[in-house]
């Protein structure tokens, strides 16, 4: 037991319009509260498209929803002429309360670097963002032993630039590309290896307070039925899921085999 949140958060990718995005959400609260599920227990947070992130606000602060949400990506420039680009302070706006950057897809979509990610982790927080930072090797690293060691520069190089009093609220999220999306999940062993490597490097270069504070979530193929078993290891604070979050009563039992 840590005292950090669990945090279960929902990564919808670029699935769900706005309207979808409402039902879901709603359906997601109703089910939640069935479930007995409170914000004593779990942070819950949904990441829609940004279309929809509009509507997702007007629901959860019209009917009071205690579930959090956040975007999928985030520019790292300040409001101007990015075409395109979506700047932290309209998120923050908007209510977001994290942002995930660096996810694999992005940096194999659109050629995102660990430069443009810090770039972006750090416009987050200058926002009061909180990024959910992805990080996590291809299969042939994994085959060749080197995940370990190419998951922690890519997790140094994504702060690069940012020192301990920055990076308060940061959350982590180890995701093996070869999960992602696959059916393969990493064994409860794998998640927690890693975990445990990524919160010995935060100590070794900013320090107890920030490795203590920093929630490290696993992510790749999260289910309802391996969940609990991921989460067994102290270093491993939570679950980014994608497609077994894209029913809200599915979520919602997903959360429940969580806490
Ligand atoms: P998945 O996606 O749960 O569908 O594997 C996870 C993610 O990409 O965040």
């Amino acid at each position: 037991m840590t005292d950090r949140t669990l945090l279960l958060a929902g990564n919808w990718k670029m699935n769900h319009d706005h309207l979808e995005a409402i039902s879901t959400v709603q359906k997601l609260a109703w089910a939640l509260e069935d479930a007995k599920l409170d914000d004593s227990q779990c942070e819950v947070v949904v990441v829609p498209p940004f279309t929809d992130i509009r509507s997702v606000q007007t629901l959860v602060q019209g009917d009071k929803l205690w579930l959090r949400y956040g975007a999928q990506d985030v520019s790292r420039h300040e409001p101007g002429a990015h075409t395109g680009e979506i700047a932290a302070t309209f998120l923050a706006r908007l209510g977001c309360t994290y942002v995930v950057v660096g996810h694999s897809e992005r940096r194999a979509d659109n050629h995102e670097t660990n430069d443009v990610v810090a770039a972006k982790v750090k416009a987050a927080l200058g926002h009061d963002l909180l990024p959910i930072l992805c990080v996590g090797e291809s299969l042939a690293q994994r085959e060749e032993g080197t995940h370990v060691d190419f998951t922690l520069t890519q997790l140094e190089e994504s702060l690069d630039g940012l020192g301990a009093e920055d990076l308060q609220g940061l959350v982590v999220a180890y995701e093996p590309v070869w999960a992602i999306g696959t059916g393969k999940t990493a064994t409860a062993e794998d998640a927690a290896e890693m975990a445990t490597a990524i919160r010995a490097r935060l100590r070794e270069r900013y320090g107890d307070a920030l490795a203590d504070s920093t929630r490290i979530l696993y992510g790749g193929s999260v289910k309802t039925d391996n969940v609990a078993d991921i989460l067994v290891s102290d270093d491993v604070d939570g679950a980014l899921v994608g497609g077994a979050s894209l029913s809200g009563p599915d979520f919602a039992a997903l959360c429940k085999a969580a806490v």
